[in-house]
């Protein structure tokens, strides 16, 4: 029982300890793993954006160098074109100044014609011009030297059209120009520039391509495809701002607008990749070069951004889930030291319930060994309380219980019974005569001799002094009488011994029947009043209501 018990115990306590583990770990894990799942959706949309963004700030970037690089290769036509020129312009010199030695200074710009075909080779423009007369001797007719020379001839300004001249005075007023137009420069750069930027290839299959302006007000013909490393063939071709991509947007139209509104714009729409037929949206940048009226663009692909985006994505997974793994490790190894512990603190606790319940036990026994030593001085006491100490028979108490208790059986139809109230004769004497120790072996004596003639259901008392009451169980008046009769010859025929002393004694006796309707003071009464009236009479006799 008490095993079974203790089994019931040690389940309970280790079901309610995991439970409250398990449930202690759930209320950690749940939220923490919510809250790890709202970042990583957070952070990977973050990262999505910010590869968006980067993406756009790099496509941005390229075109911004691209343009940088535009304006360094202009730089630097001009600078080597103005050394070209001013070299020149030395050696057109020389010849000139031959050749006024064989026309004379005076020549007129019909006699400069002799120099046709000695300089036409020259990329350069060239101009003869006699300031003194203001006239113009002589062109090689290059880099619009007419216009040059007319401008001259004005007197105006001609850095805008022709920013690279160089000019020597000869001695006799005359001026030699060499220069070259801004449009024959401009031309040179961009020859290179398409070079440079067609060999150009960014990461990703990435380009840079450029459309040339033609017309600001769109329509069919409003741009000419300078460079466009994606389709080589076309370059040269006339776009239209009217062309339309595979979703029906309207690419050039879209760019045109955006370049004339600020200069430069982002914008989306479906073209075909480079290597490939594959159509996709892409996401390109544009921005204008105003020297050339060029639109420098480029652009990524939409589904190479995603997969930038799913590499990143995946790397972020990777660390989520290592991170949620460690995490997961540690509440297990939390779990497993808290079940550890839940086992020692069950032994300790074990341990210390054993010693608590021998420690019951050992007060339990203790506790029945003084309960029967109690038990055992109550009955002690029982005895001292109903047994009368010198004769060893009920005393008065013990026998007004029992009579009241056959009383009562009696009033519910039990049978009747005779109390005999016997007392000593002439004890007192016995006393003065043989000592009062000498009466008490008599009394006993006298007890043993009663308690012998009896039956085994009579009940015999010491009243008191030398007096004892009898009860005679089931018995009427005469049974009584006779059972009286038989005792009172036993006690006058055994003297007893006490000492070297033989002592004769005789006893008298009260006889009455019970009756229901009788109490028990009142049936020990009437019995006294027939002992005394045999005392009075002759002693050593019986009496009873019917002698
Ligand atoms: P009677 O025949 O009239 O009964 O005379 P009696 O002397 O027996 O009666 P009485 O009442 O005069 O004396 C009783 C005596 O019994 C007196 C008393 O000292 C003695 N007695 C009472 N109890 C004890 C006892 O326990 N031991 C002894 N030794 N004597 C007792
Ligand atoms: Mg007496
Ligand atoms: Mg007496």
């Amino acid at each position: 029982m008490e095993t079974i018990a203790k089994r019931t115990i040690r389940i309970g306590y280790y079901l309610f300890g995991f439970l409250v583990i398990f449930a202690v770990s759930l209320a950690v894990t749940v939220p923490y793993l919510i809250s790890e799942r709202k970042n990583y959706k957070l952070l990977t949309r973050e990262i999505e954006n910010t590869i968006i963004e980067e993406k756009k700030r790099n496509i941005k970037n390229i075109v911004l160098r691209t343009i940088v690089e535009l304006d360094v290769l202009r730089d630097m036509i001009y600078d080597e074109y103005r050394t070209h020129v001013h070299d020149l312009c030395l050696v057109v010199v020389r010849i000139c100044l031959m050749y006024t030695d064989m026309i004379g200074k005076n020549a007129s710009s019909k006699e400069w014609s002799c120099l046709d075909g000695v300089l036409d080779k020259i990329g350069v423009g060239i101009v003869v011009y006699d300031a003194g007369r203001n006239e113009l001797l002589w062109t090689n007719g290059k880099e619009n030297a007419a216009e040059f020379a007319a401008s001259i001839a004005r007197g105006g300004d001609v850095s805008e059209a022709f920013p690279e001249v160089a000019k020597v005075d000869f001695d006799d007023g005359k001026v030699a120009y060499v220069f070259m137009s801004r449009a024959a420069l401009d031309g040179i750069a961009r020859d290179r520039a398409k070079k440079l930027i067609r060999s150009v290839r960014f990461d990703l299959n990435r380009y840079v391509w450029v459309n040339e302006i033609v017309n600001y007000n769109g329509g069919d013909g409003y741009a000419v495809r300078v460079v466009h490393p994606n389709l080589p063939e076309t370059e040269g071709e006339l776009l239209s701002t009217l062309t339309q991509d595979i979703n029906g947007n309207f690419p050039y139209k879209a760019e045109l607008e955006g370049v004339k509104a600020s200069g430069e714009l982002y914008f989306s729409y479906y073209f075909k990749k480079l290597g490939s037929d594959e159509i996709t949206k892409k996401l390109t940048y544009a921005k204008l070069y105003k020297p050339f009226d060029w639109v420098v663009a480029t652009g990524i692909h939409y589904d190479d951004i995603d997969s930038i985006i799913s590499k990143r994505r995946q790397a972020f997974e990777q660390v989520y889930d290592s991170q949620v793994m460690v995490f997961l490790a540690m509440i297990t190894a939390v779990f497993v030291i808290c079940g550890v512990m839940l086992y020692v603190f069950e032994k300790q606790l074990n341990s210390m319930v054993n010693r608590f319940v021998a420690k019951i036990k050992s007060n339990e026994a203790e506790l029945r060994c003084e309960k029967e030593k109690l038990s055992e001085a109550y009955k002690e006491l029982e005895g001292v309380a109903f047994v009368d100490y010198l004769t060893g028979l009920f005393n008065r108490r013990a026998m007004c219980d029992i009579i009241k208790g056959r009383l009562e059986q009696c009033r519910l139809g039990g049978a009747s019974f005779c109390l005999i109230l016997a007392d000593i004769d002439k004890f007192k004497a016995i006393n003065d005569a043989h000592g009062h120790d000498a009466g008490d072996i008599v009394l006993k004596s006298v007890a043993a001799l009663l308690k012998d003639a009896l039956r085994k259901d009579d009940v015999l008392s010491r009243w008191g002094g030398e007096e004892f009451l009898l009860m005679a169980n089931a018995s009427d008046l005469a049974g009584g009488v006779a059972l009286a009769e038989k005792l009172r010859r036993i006690v006058a025929s055994s003297p007893i011994r006490v000492g070297e002393s033989l002592i004769d004694l005789t006893m008298t006796f009260g006889v009455v029947e019970s009756a229901c309707d009788k109490t028990l003071d009142m049936l020990v009464k009437e019995a006294d009043q027939f002992l005394y009236a045999g005392k009075e009479r002759s002693r050593n006799c019986v009496v009873s209501s019917g002698c």
